[in-house]
């Protein structure tokens, strides 16, 4: 018998500064019967990853549905989103916003002098800290809502029987009927080129403590622009080291060409169609990156971080996956049908660990749905996740948003001549009383298909998009036409009024 829940608090308890500690412990004691429970042998739902899809279907099966369920997480619950993702990602942000905020302030005819850089150190104090109160929120949502929750690594033995390894090293083997594989994914390792371990990766960002002078980031994916706005903001030289000559390139044309140029208009040091090749460390611990640049080659020294952020891979390794005969595809995720069946019997799959739409929002709302569908009434016996129509931002300089088809996608889906394109780009009155050279971009696409011109993409890019694209999503998601985002009145003066306008 394991007094889990204590052990599965030291972790947790080791990285909190001691001023905080106190609070913590505190929690800890006011839950003593909870944190002195041994680990339940049997249970109906096993939920391996105390990230958002495991969180999302653990809570919902227990407090909605009175099922007994255990989550068993190997780090810090929350997952990726709220330790190393989009929660302390869009806190950084925000700092990044507020940076290119103090700048144009003089415009608006503010006198205001920054007399000492950014206060990195002093942020990420404030952003650990606040990352920390997250994760007691969550044990106590978990406690909340009666769900077990075991700190320790989990290994699928059988269709029905899972090898918890606790903090103290021993092992427990827990029965359960059913069991949820949400165990996320990792940083991809970086390609092997002499010296690629002298940088770090996405989680590694998290880490930094104070303002560096100089950074590189390779990748060309949402993380790696993101990073690189927000260090270019805040006064850092940045370098984004792209295979192509755009980057996004998921993104409809109008996103992946208006952030490039946009990128490139701020000052982030763009090396299109490049690679690193070698990196190397000084003495007084800078790194040099070499690179090829098209034809050429180049070197980048006095770098303080390289950051790779070359792509994400499923956290499948020792999960015990041969051993239930679970499914993997080429890349190694976890296939699972529309439902979140494996191939397995009673094994369920969802979140970034299948490779679908990886964000949280969507490992989330798959989790309450497989929840629903197992655990809840007749009527949900059906219910599943639609991935289509999926709205997703870029937290990048300006913010990008996007739901639906991007424009080759839909003239491959429809044909060219069944379609009618909208745009529009201008400059939003924000920056009516700015320099020209300060003025950024505006942009604006909708996709439309068939004579009654439904609405099939939406891509948007510039201020506020991130905000503006949740309610436009709703429209597109019920199936609006052009015509209904016409017959909605506009809201002057937005930018946003020109969605409903276009011409
Ligand atoms: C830098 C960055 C920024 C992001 N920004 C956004 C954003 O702005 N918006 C957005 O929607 N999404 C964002 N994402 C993506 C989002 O974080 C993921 O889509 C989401 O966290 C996936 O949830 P999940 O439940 O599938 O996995 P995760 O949240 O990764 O949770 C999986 C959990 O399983 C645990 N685990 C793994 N193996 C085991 C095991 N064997 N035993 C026990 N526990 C195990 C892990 O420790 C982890 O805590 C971002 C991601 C990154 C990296």
């Amino acid at each position: 018998m394991q007094p889990l829940s204590l052990l599965a608090r030291r972790p947790l308890l080791s990285a909190i500064p001691a001023a905080s500690r106190i609070t913590t412990i505190s929690r800890h004691f006011s839950q003593t019967s909870l944190a002195m429970a041994p680990i339940s042998k049997e249970t109906d739902f096993l939920v391996i990853g105390g990230g958002s899809g495991g969180l999302g279907a653990a809570r919902a099966a227990s407090a909605k549905f009175g099922t007994k369920a255990m989550v068993i997480e190997g780090k810090r619950l929350g997952g990726t989103c709220v330790n190393v993702g989009c929660v302390p990602k869009k806190v950084t942000f925000n700092a990044a916003a507020i940076a290119e905020t103090i700048h144009q302030s003089k415009s608006y005819g503010f006198n205001v002098q920054e007399t000492a850089p950014f206060d990195w150190s002093t942020f990420k104090k404030k952003r650990d800290a606040y990352i920390l109160r997250l994760n007691g929120i969550y044990e106590r949502n978990l406690a909340n809502d009666k769900v077990e929750y075991v700190h320790g690594w989990a290994k699928i033995l059988s269709k029905n029987q899972v090898e918890v390894t606790l903090d103290d090293g021993t092992k427990t083997v827990v029965n359960a009927k059913k069991i949820l594989i949400a165990v996320g994914g990792n940083p991809t390792v970086p390609p092997p080129i002499p010296g690629s371990e002298l940088g770090t990766n996405s989680d590694g960002f998290f880490d930094i403590e104070t303002l560096p002078k100089k950074v590189a980031l390779v990748g060309a994916g949402y993380i790696a622009v993101e990073f690189a706005g927000m260090f270019n903001a805040l006064g850092v030289e940045t370098h984004l080291f792209i295979r192509h000559n755009t980057f996004l390139r998921h993104f409809d044309p109008i996103i992946q060409e208006g952030v490039t140029k946009e990128y490139e208009r701020l000052g982030v040091k763009l090396h299109k169609q490049s690679a690193a090749t070698k990196v190397e460390k000084d003495e007084a611990g800078k790194l040099t990156i070499h690179y090829k640049e098209g034809d050429g080659e180049g070197v980048v020294s006095g770098v303080d971080h390289l950051i790779w952020a070359v792509g994400r891979t499923p956290a499948t390794a020792d999960l015990g996956l041969e051993s239930a005969g679970v499914q993997v595809n080429e890349k190694g995720y976890i296939v699972a049908d529309d439902y979140q069946n494996t191939n397995v019997e009673n094994i369920y799959a969802l979140g970034d660990v299948t490779g679908r739409v990886e964000l949280t929002p969507v490992a989330i709302a798959a989790g309450r749905r497989l929840a629903a569908r197992l655990f809840g009434p007749e009527q949900f016996s059906t219910l599943k996740l639609d991935y289509n129509g999926i709205p997703s931002v870029v937290f990048a300089h300006p913010e990008v948003g996007s739901i639906g088809l991007t424009e080759p996608e839909a003239v491959e889906k429809y044909g060219r001549e069944n379609l009618k394109i909208y745009k529009t780009n201008f400059t939003a009155m924000y920056y009516a009383m700015m320099e020209p050279d300060q003025k950024g971009p505006t942009a604006y696409k909708l996709i439309c298909a068939g004579p009654e011109e439904k609405v099939v993409g939406l891509h948007i890019l510039g201020l506020g998009s991130g905000e503006m694209l949740q309610g436009f999503g709703v429209a597109v998601k019920m199936g609006a036409t052009k015509a209904d985002f016409d017959s909605c009145v506009a809201i002057h003066p937005t930018s946003a009024e020109e969605l409903v306008t276009l011409k």
